[in-house]
């Protein structure tokens, strides 16, 4: 029990903003820190009133949600020789 209370400490101070990852440049924090908010640019609308996504996740220490966000929803993949390959670009 004490082992998996330990656990769940490191979990948490792990959390926040991973800074070597592509999403920053598409995504802010928002002013608690508690969400990224994605900055990319869409069409203004009644959704989109400010021409900006404004989708929300969780700022977890994952970056897996906004990168399949930015993937499916704007066509935007990170730029490596992984990707390259799979997407030809
Ligand atoms: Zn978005």
């Amino acid at each position: 029990m004490e082992y998996l209370i330990c656990l769940l400490k490191k979990k948490r101070l792990n959390h926040g903003r991973p800074k070597d990852s592509f999403i920053w440049k598409y995504f802010n924090e928002d002013e608690n820190g508690e969400y990224r908010v994605c900055q990319v640019k869409v069409p203004v609308s009644i959704n989109h009133p400010d021409g900006r996504c404004n989708k929300k996740y969780r700022n977890i220490s994952t970056t897996t949600n906004t990168i399949n966000h930015l993937v499916k929803s704007h066509k935007i993949v990170q730029l490596n020789e992984t990707t390259k390959g799979i997407y030809n670009i």
